[in-house]
């Protein structure tokens, strides 16, 4: 389907502008939808119904949209997300040819840390220069009721192999889900300062496929503070800038590169950062959403297959951002989740 010409006149200099003031600098592409692991909050045990092949993009178009987001959109960092990234076949071409762009884009991954054992070398001499584990339990038992899957062992050694290949520093995301692992902050903190890993908790978000997510059951931003309460963390006073997470110093504690260790809170739901975001996403079949929680979405594979330019794919992707919300609006009575699950938006 050809894109709408704009609406209105697209402002930025040929940037990802919206019509709020922001700027779109930092990609999340998605690399697939699928995943060998069933995080709860994030797909039903048996799985999804996965995108057919054909519709998902190949490694030459995903090369050439990320080339033209950072050629001609002033892209800087690009993140490969998922579905689970390292099971793309293609991903170490995919980064390389990332790597090769001018100016050469921040590149980093966000993986459930299986297989990152064996790829967190060859990632890093693709060209990857950071990646974030997610990992929610140091219980392998939990951590098979939390995932559906007994891999737990695995995700350890893939956070040892990222830091082992110096794709540092090395994060974590975790997301805590109450009465089944909120007792493990403290603990999950202690781990990553004891490995020079730095922790980032995530308010658990409306987007898991089985439409179960409950405000009044998340564990909030201020709970998770509450219960680091014995660390004596301290306001960070460099400036978050347009991260997603507010950091906190950690007073005894340096970082695996000898600096002050940190740990991240991001509260998406009750502490958001709308007004600041700099995001824009592309997922496994080419589509765009200008933010995680956008119920609308541009077709650029469209484009791409029917043989379109790249300063015409450019304009339809600046037109999609100049539509972006003011924020996710998940306290509105009208919020309404998006048909995509996480996994298949690329979180
Ligand atoms: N499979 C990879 C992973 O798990 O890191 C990448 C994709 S996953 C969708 C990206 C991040 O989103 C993970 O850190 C995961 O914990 C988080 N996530 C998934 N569903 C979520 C939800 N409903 N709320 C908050 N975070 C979620
Ligand atoms: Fe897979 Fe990541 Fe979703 Fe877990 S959060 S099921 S690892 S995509």
């Amino acid at each position: 389907m050809p894109v709408e010409p704009p609406r209105e006149p697209v402002r930025g200099g040929g940037l990802l502008a919206d019509r709020f003031g922001r700027v779109a600098t930092d990609l999340r592409v998605s690399l697939t939808d699928r995943c060998n692991l069933r995080c709860t909050y994030c797909m039903p045990e048996e799985g999804l119904a996965w995108m057919p092949r054909e519709q998902q993009l190949t490694d030459d178009e995903v090369g050439r949209l990320i080339r033209i987001a950072v050629e001609r959109l002033g892209v800087t960092d690009v993140r490969f997300t998922g579905g689970e990234p390292v099971i793309r076949r293609g991903l170490l071409g995919i980064v390389a040819a990332a790597a090769t762009l001018q100016p050469r884009p921040k590149l980093s991954i966000t993986t459930n840390g299986i297989g990152l054992e064996r790829m967190a070398g060859p990632l890093r001499d693709a060209g990857l220069d950071r990646v974030n584990v997610s990992l929610d339990t140091l219980s392998p038992t939990r951590f098979e009721q939390l995932t559906h899957r007994d891999r737990h062992a695995d995700v350890l050694k893939g956070l040892a192999g990222a830091a082992a290949a110096g794709l540092t520093p090395v994060k974590i995301n975790t997301v805590l889900m109450r009465g089944i692992n909120d007792d493990e902050a403290p603990a999950l903190l202690q781990f990553a300062l004891d490995h020079g890993y730095q922790l980032r908790f995530i308010e658990q978000m409306p987007l898991d496929a089985q439409h179960q997510w409950d405000r009044h059951e998340m564990v909030t931003a201020e709970a998770i503070l509450a219960s680091l309460e014995p660390f004596g963390l301290v306001p960070d006073s460099v400036s978050r800038g347009t991260a997603p997470a507010e950091t906190w110093l950690v007073p005894g504690y340096v970082d695996a590169a000898g600096n002050p260790a940190r740990v991240g809170v991001i509260g998406t739901v009750t502490r958001p950062f709308c007004g600041n975001c700099d995001r824009t996403r592309l997922t496994a079949d080419g589509q765009v959403r200008n933010c995680l929680f956008a119920t609308g979405e541009t077709d650029l594979r469209g484009l791409l297959r029917e043989g379109a330019g790249d300063e015409a794919i450019a304009d339809a992707w600046r037109v999609a951002m100049w539509g972006k919300k003011a924020g996710h609006g998940i306290d509105d009575s009208s919020f309404l989740q998006p048909d995509r699950p996480m996994s298949a938006i690329g979180g």
